[in-house]
């Protein structure tokens, strides 16, 4: 799924609908995650996320993680400000856990 959002990634008009369907496609994981919490407390899977930043601009933005990625790597990811290229500039894991929320 990712890869063919890269390849479509130049036209501006299908970026705005590859948002709506990231949306969607959380809201799908929400409700499912959330139908079968019995079943998930048992599997924990880290959510990996991978945080580019604008190599021009500085813009950062968030994605998930897939394979190849790496600290400080171009990617092909074009920056949803000035269009300039993103680079990984970090890459962090979030547990499936209520804490998450918790602001210390
Ligand atoms: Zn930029």
């Amino acid at each position: 799924m990712i890869g063919l959002m890269l390849q479509l990634g130049d036209n501006a008009v299908i970026d705005y609908l590859l948002i709506a369907l990231m949306i969607l496609f959380v809201f799908i994981f929400t409700f499912t995650s959330r139908s079968q919490k019995s079943k998930r407390m048992m599997v924990k899977k880290p959510i990996i996320k991978t945080e580019l930043i604008c190599i021009e601009c500085g813009f950062k933005e968030i994605r998930d993680f897939k394979e190849g990625d790496y600290i400080a790597r171009e990617t092909e990811e074009t920056c949803k400000r000035c269009g300039g290229k993103m680079k990984i500039n970090l890459i962090y894991a979030l547990e499936e856990k209520k804490e998450k929320k918790r602001i210390l």
